[in-house]
C-alpha cells in the first residue's frame, strides 16, 4: 500500500509523495509537495531505487524515506 499525506483541504489521506506535482484522490485539488530533511531543513531531492522512490539529503549526505521527510505542500 502506498503512503499517502493527508491533504490540507479535505483531511483524507489522499497526496501521493512521490510525485512533486499531485492531486488528491478523494477531493481532487492540485498541490505542489516539497520534500524537507527532518534533520536540517533542506529540500530533498528525489531518488528512485528499485522502484520506490525516497529522498536524498545533500547536506547530510543521507537517504530519507517518503514517511521521515517533512513536506511543505502549496495548493497549485
Ligand atoms: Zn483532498
Ligand atoms: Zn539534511
Amino acid at each position: 500500500m502506498a503512503y499517502l499525506l493527508s491533504c490540507p483541504a479535505c483531511q483524507a489521506e489522499g497526496l501521493d509523495p512521490r510525485r512533486s506535482e499531485t492531486s488528491c484522490t478523494q477531493c481532487g485539488k492540485a498541490f505542489r509537495l516539497t520534500p524537507h530533511c527532518p534533520d536540517c531543513d533542506s529540500e530533498l531531492e528525489r531518488v528512485q531505487a528499485c522502484g520506490a522512490v525516497d529522498f536524498f539529503c545533500n547536506r547530510c549526505n543521507n537517504l530519507v524515506s517518503k514517511r521521515a521527510a517533512r513536506y511543505d505542500i502549496q495548493p497549485q
